[in-house]
């Protein structure tokens, strides 16, 4: 076997781990309630484009064959029929525009949902929201799904952070890898949980800007804001 194909076997094995990766998150999402029915998606950066979850499959029936391939330009190809998620478009333009970001995960989580029917961000209730990269986690206007308008909206909120919500819709969470991208979405949904609980209390009480820039500082996030991820965040209390 000579060094080409040596190679070309070695990236189709990657690309294979890629789309299992793909399966195995999703059904992580399902597992940690952080998605309603096949509503989520779930896409990855390759070379060539990215790795996209195929429209309305049920995650325990995904096989690797059915994650879609999509190139930059949007065109794509999946050896099995399926055709890509309906919001392939936010997914493609997220990790089109972010070189930082790896991985894009989208569901319906239904606290996330709940806040962003109302339209709200999620303020600085409790430090773990310096996870999304500042003080808040941004809700988007509303556009409907699948549009270039929500994509677009999408964007402008992530401009600063790693997780948005998107108005009566649901959450969209980045991260440089899958893993750290579905680490960060059930985080923004625990953290949409504790403000809606806090809400049947009275408005809460916030951290003050300094607080969320002194944590960012203490994860080596301060002034990079758009990228890396926080280190030692799931470990404090
Ligand atoms: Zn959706």
């Amino acid at each position: 076997m000579n060094a080409t194909s040596e190679q070309r076997m070695a990236s189709r094995d990657a690309e294979l781990e890629l789309r299992q990766s793909i399966i195995d998150a999703c059904r992580e999402m399902a597992a940690q309630g952080i998605n309603q029915g096949t509503s989520g998606n779930i896409s990855v950066r390759t070379d060539e484009g990215i790795l996209l979850t195929p429209s309305g499959l049920p995650y325990d029936r995904m096989k690797p064959e059915d994650i879609v391939a999509m190139k930059w330009d949007g065109s794509w190809t999946a050896s099995t029929g399926n055709v890509p998620s309906t919001e392939w478009r936010f997914h493609l333009d997220i990790l089109k525009s972010k070189p930082e970001v790896g991985a894009v995960v989208h569901a319906h989580p239904i606290f996330c949902t709940i806040i962003a029917i109302m339209n709200r961000s999620i303020p600085a209730i409790h430090y773990m929201i310096a996870a999304a990269g500042g003080n808040d986690i941004p809700c988007a206007p509303y556009a409907q799904y699948g549009t270039a308008e929500l994509s677009h909206a999408a964007l402008n909120a992530l401009r600063h952070r790693r997780a948005c919500l998107l108005a009566h819709h649901g959450l969209i969470a980045v991260g440089p890898n899958l893993r750290k991208a579905l680490w960060l979405a059930v985080e923004v949904e625990v953290l949409a949980k504790q403000y809606h609980g806090c809400l049947q209390l009275g408005p809460p009480p916030l951290l003050p800007d300094d607080e969320i820039d002194s944590i960012l500082k203490r994860w080596g996030q301060y002034g990079l804001r758009d990228s890396g991820t926080p280190k030692n965040a799931h470990q404090s209390s």
